[in-house]
């Protein structure tokens, strides 16, 4: 979750002047713009760098969806909020190793990307160089190279910068990182969590109740909400509303896959630090901010313009997609005990109900005529 939330909340209690200035330092020296954060090194690890066949298999997906779409000569794959290129990377390999896709078709790779420090590593993941960023501030794209395997890619800072057209894209711990409003049933209806400083402790951040309705509170809850406490992602609304459209224009399928929930979870944001949970409220731009991705939100957001399937947990997608197999096919491969040890161990944090196969959720969207089945909410990892 990015430090934008801090500065709309806090913005909106006018005694805080220099507290949003310190946040808005806090914001532009941001957690995500300068460091790498991922690894055994960083403050969380992801699939994508936990296992290779995490990759290969989304690879896959994309690979039967373009198959199942008549197989277009022209297609782009766009990722959000990439990290270390790493699962672009795992992608491109399956689509290199079937020829009929890698050497008949135009395929382009568009990253959206707001950290200069990510984008270096995912530039030198993908093409195995340093790349120099466009000295063209006028034009969207900041950042162009050409992968291993000889596929053009493109860097942008947001989605709206990406070339419309026949697009399957790609959204993997990325909905997560978006700001956050958080909402509080009271007795005088709903209101909104604020960010204040503690005044009897100089420098310390507290939560507070907004003594008024605000605007958020007026338009973000739904009249039928059953919870107590909800967390809105406005811009994960905005951003699903931009690819629903997309793809109903121009065809094509999103992936997103996330912590979350259908609509049932409450109070989930938090933080990480070094691997541990870290209190949202100390040293804001240090730690890395997150909450569950509330995927009703998201079907509801996607305004009937495009099929929905989904959300299903982790374990079930890749054990859909072959995971087994997968896994076999690798061991048989490999007589190094460190790189199956390896293989095992990525398998069961992947898999595992109580690791990540529980955690995370896949969630797919496609234009309605690609699924001719009158259930449209099926399984994304079951769809082929
Ligand atoms: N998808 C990767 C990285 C997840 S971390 C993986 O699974 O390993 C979140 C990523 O989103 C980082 O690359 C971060 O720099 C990027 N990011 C965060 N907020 C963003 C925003 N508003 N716009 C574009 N990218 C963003």
């Amino acid at each position: 979750m990015s430090l934008a939330a801090y500065g709309s909340r806090v913005g909106l209690l006018s005694h805080l002047k220099t507290h949003q200035q310190a946040v808005a330092k806090a914001f532009l020296n941001g957690y995500y713009m300068h460091h790498d954060m991922l690894g055994e090194k960083g403050d969380f690890v992801t699939s994508p760098e936990i296992s290779q066949i995490f990759g290969e298999l989304i690879g896959i997906w994309y690979v039967s969806e373009w198959m199942a779409i008549g197989k277009p000569k022209t297609f782009q794959l766009v990722e959000l909020g990439p990290g270390r290129g790493t699962l672009t990377g795992d992608i491109l390999r399956v689509f290199h190793q079937l020829g009929s896709l890698h050497n008949k078709c135009n395929v382009s790779i568009h990253l959206v990307e707001v950290s200069p420090k990510l984008s270096e590593i995912q530039a030198l993941t993908l093409t195995g160089e340093k790349i120099q960023p466009e000295s063209d501030d006028t034009s969207p794209v900041y950042m162009k190279g050409t992968s291993k395997t000889g596929i053009p890619i493109f860097w942008y800072r947001t989605l709206q910068d990406v070339p419309q057209g026949n697009s399957f894209y790609l959204a993997h711990e990325f909905f997560d990182a978006l700001p956050i409003h958080k909402f509080q049933r009271t007795e005088k209806g709903w209101r909104e969590v604020l960010i204040d400083i503690d005044p009897e402790v100089p420098d310390k951040l507290r939560f507070v109740l907004a003594p008024a309705v605000t605007p958020a509170a007026k338009y973000f809850i739904q009249d039928e909400e059953p919870r107590d406490h909800v967390e809105v992602c406005p811009d994960a609304g905005v951003l699903i509303q931009k690819l629903a459209c997309r793809i109903e224009k121009d065809g094509g399928a999103a992936l997103i896959a996330d912590y979350g929930h259908d609509g049932t979870k409450t109070d989930t944001f938090r933080g990480f630090r070094n691997h541990k949970l870290h209190d949202v409220l100390i040293a804001p731009g240090t730690a890395d901010l997150t909450a569950d991705v509330d995927f009703s939100y998201l079907r509801s957001m996607t305004q009937g313009r495009v099929t929905t399937l989904g959300p299903i947990a982790q374990q079930e997608f890749l054990k859909n997609m072959g995971i087994d197999v997968r896994l076999q096919v690798l061991l048989q491969k490999s007589h190094d005990v460190t790189v199956r040890e390896q293989l095992i161990r990525g398998y069961q944090m992947l898999t595992d109900p109580k690791q990540m196969g529980d955690r995370f959720y896949f969630f797919a969207l496609l234009p309605h005529h690609r699924l001719k089945s009158s259930d449209k909410q099926v399984n994304p990892g079951a769809v082929n």
